[in-house]
């Protein structure tokens, strides 16, 4: 079986990331493989089209958060030794932004955490059952549990 030769993570930062993070290293390691990592930043507005103040509110808040995902993701970077060149912050819906990322860095392999949610969460739909869906690589979805 032909092994794997580039590994897309993704991460959100919560506590359940660590368990991802290290079966995509340790899988990255037995197959040489190179990983990129991805955190998407959701541009969700906060506030209603129409009033000014709050949209500004919005754009205060996106700005915050980018500026704490950039950190959060070039500490990992640095901790996994992964290039910036291979580090991505997307701004938009997670589910799209992985998979339409890993077509296009001709990624074989997205490693991400499943928290296998029953009854609505299983309704509205997780992220790594949205990925599965429309990756049109192979997926990992690493079992993980909330504390
Ligand atoms: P969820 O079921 O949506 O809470 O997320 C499950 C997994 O999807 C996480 O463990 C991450 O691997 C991935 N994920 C969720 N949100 C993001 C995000 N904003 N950016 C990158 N990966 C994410």
């Amino acid at each position: 079986m032909q092994s794997y030769r580039h590994i897309l993570l993704a991460v959100d930062f919560s506590n359940a990331d660590r368990l991802v993070v290290e079966r995509a290293t340790n899988l990255a390691k037995q197959s040489q493989a190179e990983i990129s990592v991805i955190h998407v930043v959701d541009n969700l507005p906060i506030s209603e089209p129409g009033y000014d103040v709050l949209n500004s509110l919005d754009l205060e808040l996106t700005e915050v958060l980018i500026d704490k995902a950039k950190k959060q993701l070039s500490a990992l970077a640095e901790e996994l030794s992964v290039p910036e060149q291979r580090c991505h912050l997307q701004m938009g819906r997670a589910i799209s932004e992985i998979t339409t990322l890993a077509e296009e860095r001709e990624v074989d392999l997205i490693v991400i955490g499943s928290h296998g949610r029953h009854g609505l969460g299983l309704l509205l739909g997780s992220t790594a059952n949205g990925v599965l869906h429309h990756a049109k690589c192979d997926v990992l979805a690493v079992r993980v549990y909330d504390d």
